[in-house]
């Protein structure tokens, strides 16, 4: 499918949402970073498998295209390629292989310091009480 740069280059969907382009930014600098920050994280995301939507753009996709076309897209839609979500898609791939090994001991290392932690306490309050009871 041919991408339509008129349209959200993202869902390529007329909605009721005003477009976005980077490139009308009041920003002086940096206005195609908006893209190549997007770009980036939409090759994480297709490297994953895990891309939050599908898109008509193949990864051979640079910022150069999407500057000379003014790409524009709806916030709503660049939400879902933001870097929280992208580290979000990265914790849970890399939790579903190690799931098994790492909530265990993820869960006895805080037990253990919050004995630790008990234990201190504890002796803090038999040092100051001692001196009362030797009265
Ligand atoms: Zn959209």
């Amino acid at each position: 499918m041919e991408l339509n740069w008129n349209q959200c280059i993202i869902c390529q969907e007329e909605t009721s949402e005003p477009l976005k382009c980077p490139l009308e930014s009041h920003y002086q600098s940096g206005k195609t970073d908006a893209y190549l920050s997007f770009l980036t994280n939409v090759q994480q995301f297709r490297d994953m498998d895990t891309l939050p939507t599908s898109i008509y753009f193949g990864s051979d996709a640079i910022v150069a295209d999407f500057e000379t076309h003014s790409a524009s897209w709806h916030k709503s839609c660049r939400l879902k390629f933001n870097n929280s979500k992208l580290a979000r898609a990265k914790k849970r791939s890399v939790s579903q292989v190690n799931e098994h090994d790492r909530r265990p001991s993820k869960r006895k290392a805080m037990n253990e310091k919050g004995q630790e932690e008990g234990d201190v306490y504890t002796l803090c309050q038999h040092l100051m009480l001692m001196p009362i009871f030797d009265q």
